[in-house]
């Protein structure tokens, strides 16, 4: 064994060798030695159980082969481009949307230059970094003021920290949301350390319900919007312009948790409708809060709308300064805010609404162009076939609200050759990403931008 063992030879050698100054001149040093230590040890893990030589140390070229293509592997991007082929538009699991062409370029921008971020070019003197978006949402939504944080989590716990720490925060029972597993309401309001009264029950609450909860300890009235669930049947839930009124009455604000939110009205576009932020300003609502990256269309950001006092409290917070967005995402957000500025063309310039508008016919159009495409990487075992599907906006927005769709449908005789398919179709240079069911792997081509690339993709794969 000892004998065997001196046949590895030492990194010291290794090094010396040409091929060795070509791969770390090609990916460094370092790389290049904690890679072969690392091949190094699967050898001698190899020689314990088999007793001999693996066969790449027989010849030094194989043992760099071996350790060019492990070096190669590396450097490969983990957040790799996929298609996005599930269904479901907005997929978390998948970065949610695509941003539009003018927000890739207000971002790029920024990347490359200094950009005006808290300065008054005019003034030229010191501003802030939420301005320019903030007067943009004051002329869309009507609200006085704005204020932008990394997400709409982070948004909501800022709202709770500046006004309702140490205090009560009254909330419905029917909408204490918890969204994709990790944002919960009772846990954000123990985070900005304020107690949560739950006010009425899981299917009916009164106005009564939250005035009797009211006392001299209540910080506001809270209403979260049930994004991705629906209580029905026997139901009743106070509106905002109800709670504004009783806020009135005892001077406390009301607060409310959009979600997704909207700047434009769904049910025009022929899609579910979801609650428009200026509809809650409208109705009185002190503070608004809802996504960049849902249905609006942006980067990831939370944005707070209200009023001015209440506002600036919250840019005074020094959680604020924890969670602000840098100048590429506030760049971006200005130029996805833009597009509201002109209805009409929202369709075109922003591609999360492009997808969820997309006719029937197109779809069926794309079916038949990627039905062909697949065909040739397919075996005899497998079947294709064009069927109606139901897509879903998704990141919270009502999963029981469909969307008429088309896919591309697999199956097999064996659910296995299904599985190895679909391993398949991950292992591509950018992977395609499908859902099973019914024992099909379905390709739902609703939710997929750039289709002339994944054409492309298929043809030349
Ligand atoms: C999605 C959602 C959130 C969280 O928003 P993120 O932007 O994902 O942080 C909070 N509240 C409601 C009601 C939501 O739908």
């Amino acid at each position: 064994m000892q004998t065997l063992f001196r046949l590895i030879p030492s990194i010291d050698k290794l090094l010396k060798s040409q091929q060795a100054i070509d791969l770390i001149n090609k990916f460094g040093h370092q790389a290049f030695v904690s890679e072969a230590r690392n091949l190094i040890e699967e050898a001698r893990q190899q020689m314990v159980t088999t007793q001999k030589l693996p066969a790449f140390l027989e010849h030094e070229s194989a043992l760099f082969t071996k350790l060019s293509a492990k070096l190669q592997a590396i450097q490969q991007p983990q957040i790799k481009k996929v298609f996005n082929l599930t269904g479901t538009v907005l997929h978390t699991n998948l970065g949610r949307g695509l941003w539009s062409e003018a927000a890739i370029s207000a971002a790029t921008d920024a990347m490359r230059h200094n950009v005006a971020l808290e300065f008054d070019i005019e003034q030229g003197k010191r501003s802030h970094r939420d301005n320019a978006v903030s007067a943009l949402i004051a002329q869309l939504t009507g609200a006085e003021a704005a204020c932008v944080v990394n997400n709409n989590a982070a948004a909501v716990l800022l709202m709770l920290a500046t006004f309702a720490q140490g205090k009560e925060v009254i909330v419905s029972r029917g909408e204490l949301v918890e969204i994709g597993g990790a944002f919960r309401i009772p846990d954000i309001m123990q985070q900005a350390g304020c107690t949560l009264v739950e006010v009425g029950t899981t299917n009916r609450t009164h106005l009564k319900d939250y005035r009797n909860a009211i006392n001299e300890n209540t910080a506001f009235l809270m209403k979260v919007h049930t994004s991705n669930y629906q209580i029905q049947g026997f139901t009743s839930s106070v509106s905002e312009e109800e709670l504004v009124e009783l806020g009135n009455e005892f001077n406390l604000a009301v607060i409310s948790d959009l979600g997704s939110g909207s700047l434009t009205n769904m049910a025009q576009l022929n899609l579910p409708a979801e609650p428009m932020v200026q509809e809650k300003v409208a109705a009185g609502v002190d503070l608004v809060s809802f996504s960049g990256d849902k249905l609006l269309g942006g980067p990831q950001a939370g944005i707070i709308v209200g009023k001015k006092a209440q506002i600036e409290a919250l840019q005074a917070h020094p959680l604020k300064r924890v969670l602000r967005c840098d100048k590429v995402i506030l760049s971006a957000l200005e130029a996805t805010l833009r597009h509201y500025l002109f209805p009409e063309k929202l369709t075109e310039a922003l591609p999360t609404l492009h997808l969820l508008t997309q006719p029937l016919y197109v779809l069926k159009l794309k079916a038949e162009q990627l039905k062909q495409a697949l065909s040739k990487h397919l075996t005899a075992e497998f079947s294709l076939q064009i069927e109606d599907s139901l897509a879903q906006i998704g990141s919270g927005a009502l999963p029981m609200e469909t969307l008429a769709s088309v896919a591309v449908t697999i199956s097999a005789e064996k659910q296995s050759d299904l599985l190895a398919l679909e391993q398949r179709f991950k292992s591509f240079r950018c992977p395609i990403i499908g859902r099973f069911a019914q024992q099909k792997f379905w390709l739902d081509l609703r939710s997929v931008a750039q289709f002339e690339l994944l054409i492309t993709m298929l043809e030349r794969e």
